[in-house]
């Protein structure tokens, strides 16, 4: 590797030095490529609906004395438009995620605040498709963070179970905390499932298991590489199980933050 024999040349100081050095820079070009491909990856994502916007509007023009059809280009032209900025706001979420490992703010966030309002910005597309949201609790639980972005991270998990699952079926959500003050929170759901050579790769930025159902539920491709940036950003980790056919569970880890010990034991309600 060039780098590392010109790290052997100018390090009169021995091994550990060189090792360093050598680190040091395979990671600033790990980091280069990385930057490199999001950025090709980006421009190949955004050419699809910028290039449908373009073609609906010609038609739309073109079909100007037939309401049926204008109404038929107008809605599929505001569906792409929909699609172009969920795809812009989760490139400068993500972006804005990669740039920092540390938190913009951190305070301590209740978990079950967290789920409730996740919860809440799926309630009106689970109901269209007849799809129940089942959120247990158990203890109330804190963790240190930034609130929005936990919200946000929940919310994507949330989305795809309902995504990726037939209508009429359960997700379940689930906040847990164990004893070594690991705060859990789970979604399930009883969807088509991801197979096991897959599993790795969903965390991928644009990685798709079935890229025309992504396309159709609107997904960005963006979401579970959101979910892991957070996550990593709050010290805790992501893990997914799932079976084809049978449904998955994405699980967060996150370290409990002991700020309100008096509250802990408060019992919270199934609902
Ligand atoms: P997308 O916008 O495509 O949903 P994500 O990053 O959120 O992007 O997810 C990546 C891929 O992982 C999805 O396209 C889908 O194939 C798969 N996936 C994510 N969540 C689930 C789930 N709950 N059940 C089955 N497949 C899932």
């Amino acid at each position: 590797e060039a780098t590392f024999v010109l790290g052997v040349r100018a390090a009169p100081l021995g091994s550990r030095y060189v090792l360093v050095l050598a680190e040091d820079r395979s990671e600033g070009r790990r980091l280069d490529d990385m930057r490199r491909d999001f950025v090709a990856n980006i421009s190949h994502e955004l050419k699809t609906p910028i290039g449908a916007v373009g073609l609906l509007a010609e038609a739309l023009e073109a079909a100007s004395a037939d309401p049926e059809q204008v109404r038929h280009f107008a809605k599929s032209l505001t569906r792409e438009a929909g699609r172009l900025g969920r795809l812009t706001q989760d490139i400068i979420e993500l972006s804005r995620l990669q740039a920092t490992d540390a938190l913009e703010s951190s305070e301590p966030v209740d978990v079950r605040h967290v789920v409730d309002a996740a919860v809440d910005r799926n309630r009106v597309v689970a109901d269209a498709r007849g799809i129940s949201l089942v959120v247990r609790g158990g203890r109330h639980a804190s963790v240190h963070g930034d609130e929005q972005m936990l919200v946000t991270a929940v919310d994507n998990l949330v989305a795809n179970a309902i995504n990726y699952s037939p209508d009429g079926s359960r997700v379940g959500i689930g906040a847990t905390v164990d004893d070594s003050g690991t705060v859990e929170v789970a979604v399930t759901d009883q969807g088509y499932g991801i197979p096991d050579d897959e599993l790795d790769r969903v965390f991928e930025r644009f990685y798709r298991v079935d890229p025309a159902r992504s396309r159709r539920t609107g997904g960005t491709g963006l979401g579970l590489a959101i979910v892991k940036h957070v996550v990593q950003n709050h010290g805790g980790d992501v893990r997914v199980w799932s079976q084809v056919g049978n449904g998955s569970t994405f699980t967060i880890r996150l370290p409990e933050a002991h700020t309100a010990p008096d509250t802990r034991s408060v019992p919270i309600p199934v609902t």
